[in-house]
């Protein structure tokens, strides 16, 4: 297919619900994508932290390629090692507990809604999420999700969930009922703009759950597996979660989502209780033992500390640079910077000059680049965000 035929078939047979950049991708390799016309990107928004070991990582690679000549998908109601090797590697690296499989974010965090109604035992169920969260697009994780833009006209919603500011403690005090049963957020904002749960705040929701014997739910879908310099982000705050949702990185690129359970609570779920027919299938459990295998090959945990800390302070540079950017902030290597004015025609600049980067938020540019990736790959990607701004009439400050 030509490039045009391709853009028309989209047009006609493909929904409506992205809007999308107008290029074709066609190859991937670490922090490269390259064009249908061979034109070469810096990636430094990998599928939304999905590659979050790079495209088409060699031990992602091997791993697939093993198990796909071997046996592709087999049904739940029976076994397999390496849906036993992905949750064993998991729960070695997060807390004692269980894990159920899915196959995204949002179906890990429906999950989690189930779980912990079932654990409310129809006495409670109400669930408090935080302003500006993202949870997905199912109605159950949309109405989770504390922004009304995606939740707009698909009403009505699901019952029992309320809303509160994030980071505020007193606000989830305030809003506990005698019916509440979960807290579910994410330890830094994704979607919401890279806002920072601060460390007191988390602590201190921990100490009220456990009083109230109420449900800590951490949405790492986009922090989880490496991102944060952590393998998951709640080990920063050294709290624990009864429940944490995975997706995104942990499949390399396949699609693999998880919800952890306490060890603790786990049995609350009961054969029939919930399922998923591809949930932790061969192939994308073995993905995921070579995202791991990956990260601890190339130490891509200590590499990410580094690469954040190096990265932070080459944009506040850019900061004292240009009075348009109004804030710098990160973790790890998921990291944002606030702009004053809406951030879409940066982007679109830097895309020109062979530069992926993301603007959520309206107004923050979001970047996260692969584990892997090196000071030259950070230095390049900096050098042409600073020409951006640069082109685009920042103004020194
Ligand atoms: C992306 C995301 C989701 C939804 O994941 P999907 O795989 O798109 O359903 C849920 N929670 C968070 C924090 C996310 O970033």
């Amino acid at each position: 297919m030509k490039k045009n035929e391709i853009f028309q078939t989209y047009e006609q047979c493909i929904l409506n619900t992205y809007t999308r950049m107008p290029v074709i991708f066609v190859k991937g390799k670490g922090m490269m994508l390259e064009d249908l016309s061979g034109k070469k990107y810096l990636d430094f928004f990998p599928g939304w932290g999905v590659n979050s070991v790079g495209h088409c990582h060699p031990k992602v690679m091997a791993a697939v390629r093993d198990q796909i000549g071997k046996l592709i998908h087999i049904p739940n109601n029976l076994y397999h090692p390496a849906q036993a090797q992905c949750a064993r590697e998991i729960i070695r690296t997060s807390f004692a507990g269980k894990v159920f499989f899915c196959n995204s974010g949002a179906e890990a965090c429906e999950a989690a809604i189930k779980f912990a109604r079932a654990y409310g035992q129809k006495k409670r169920f109400e669930i408090i999420t935080m302003k500006n969260s993202f949870h997905g697009r199912t109605l159950g994780a949309l109405t989770a999700t504390g922004q009304t833009k995606y939740q707009d006209g698909f009403a009505p919603l699901p019952e029992g969930f309320k809303t509160v500011p994030f980071n505020d403690l007193q606000a989830v005090a305030e809003a506990l009922t005698e019916k509440t049963i979960a807290v579910i957020l994410e330890l830094v904002q994704g979607e919401g703009g890279i806002n920072i749960a601060s460390k007191d705040y988390i602590q201190g929701l921990r100490k009220l759950c456990d009083e109230k014997d109420i449900l800590l739910f951490f949405d790492e879908v986009q922090t989880g597996i490496g991102r944060t310099g952590e393998m998951y982000a709640f080990k920063h705050y050294n709290v624990r979660p009864d429940g944490m949702m995975l997706a995104k990185a942990l499949g390399g690129g396949l699609p693999i989502g998880a919800l952890v359970i306490q060890s603790g609570i786990a049995d609350t779920f009961k054969p029939g209780m919930h399922a998923s027919t591809f949930g932790g299938s061969p192939l994308v459990c073995k993905a995921a033992l070579g995202v791991f295998k990956a990260i601890y090959s190339q130490k891509m945990l200590q590499n990410t500390k580094k690469m954040g800390k190096f990265i932070l302070r080459e944009l506040s540079l850019l900061k004292e640079k240009y009075a348009i950017i109004r804030d710098v902030r990160g973790l790890g290597l998921m990291i944002g910077v606030e702009l004053s004015v809406p951030g879409q025609a940066i982007v679109q600049s830097c895309f020109e000059k062979g530069l992926l980067i993301n603007c959520t938020h309206q107004n923050v540019l979001r970047l996260m680049p692969a584990l892997n990736v090196t000071e030259k790959q950070a230095k390049k990607a900096i050098a042409i965000l600073d020409k951006a701004f640069c082109e685009l009439g920042g103004g020194a400050s």
